[in-house]
């Protein structure tokens, strides 16, 4: 049965045409070291899936990447591969210690110039802890800043902090450490909950701590084209949002959860599936985009 007009042919031949064109796509690099943090106040909205999937993406077009992981579950580090048991050096002994970032950041097995800064359990205690440290929101911060100058030439172009669903001083310093916010989307019902407490926030991290920080890039995640929920919550968010949300969105796909419990992001463990393919796009697009101007 040789029919070009089933579903799995169309399917099939749309999956070729997409490689293709990313095959073909340059990934520019940008001018300087571009810093986002990808938030979201909610849980389970795909910020690490995002986070580790761009990356990914990012590495493989050639670029260097580094993923710092402040969430103390540490599912970022899961998902590349990184070791991040307790005895660990991890993002704790940098912003409560004040060790350098160079000493913690491991690079990454499956996927060459991408890097990563684990998190482990400690973490946990670090919201509590930087209470009561000196410049307790600036400490990510100072400590990117120092790796990113010591590497001169060699610098990442992309740095990308997973964050947890709090806004407490861990995600407070994400918030001072980057000049981008990347906020995922789950195109469910109350999607768009929390999301004004979240530009509340940020609006008071530029005003109090970080001028230059804008809110670049919105994805939309887990889109079920079977639904008209995903697509009534897409276009709500598109509307709210036109020139922030990427073109590109991420369907719902089981490669994409399986992908962490094999230690891998779906870029390698599935390399030509649709989510795979979702997340190369979006991380093209948002790097043919640049920074916005005016930072
Ligand atoms: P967050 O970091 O915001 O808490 P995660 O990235 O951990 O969210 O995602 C929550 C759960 O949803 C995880 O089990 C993850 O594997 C799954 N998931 C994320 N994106 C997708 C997707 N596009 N399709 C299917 N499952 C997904
Ligand atoms: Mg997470």
């Amino acid at each position: 049965m040789q029919d070009a007009d089933t579903p799995i042919a169309r399917e099939l031949e749309d999956q070729v045409r997409r490689r293709t064109r990313i095959a073909q796509t340059k990934v520019p690099k940008p001018e300087r070291t571009r810093v986002m943090t990808v938030a979201n106040q909610k849980g389970g909205v795909g910020k690490t899936t995002t986070t580790v999937n761009v990356a990914a993406a990012l590495a493989q077009a050639g670029l260097r990447v580094l993923v710092i992981d402040i969430d103390p579950q540490g599912n970022a580090s899961t998902a590349l591969g990184i070791e991040h048991h307790a005895e660990v050096p991890s993002v704790y002994d940098v912003v409560v210690e004040g060790k350098p970032m160079r000493d913690i950041v491991q690079e990454c097995p499956d996927i060459k110039g991408l890097w990563c800064a684990p998190a482990t359990i400690d973490l946990a205690g670090a919201e509590i802890e930087l209470v009561s440290l000196v410049a307790r929101e600036q400490r990510l911060n100072r400590a990117l800043t120092a790796h990113v100058d010591e590497l001169g030439e060699e610098a990442y172009d992309y740095v990308l902090i997973d964050c947890p669903p709090s806004l407490g001083l861990l995600t407070v310093n994400a918030f001072v450490a980057a000049r981008e916010v990347f906020i995922p989307i789950q195109c469910e019902y109350y999607a768009l909950e929390g999301l004004s407490q979240l530009l509340n926030n940020i609006e008071l991290i530029r005003k109090h701590l970080n001028p230059a920080l804008a809110i670049s890039t919105i994805l939309l995640t887990m889109y079920d084209a079977r639904t008209r929920l995903s697509a009534q919550v897409a276009e709500e968010v598109r509307t709210h949002f036109p020139d922030t949300v990427l073109r590109s969105s991420v369907p719902r796909s089981v490669r994409i959860s399986e992908a962490p419990s094999h230690g891998l992001t779906v870029m390698t463990y599935d390399p030509a599936s649709s989510g795979a393919l979702s997340y190369a796009e979006a991380a093209t697009e948002l790097a043919l985009r640049g920074e916005p101007s005016g930072q």
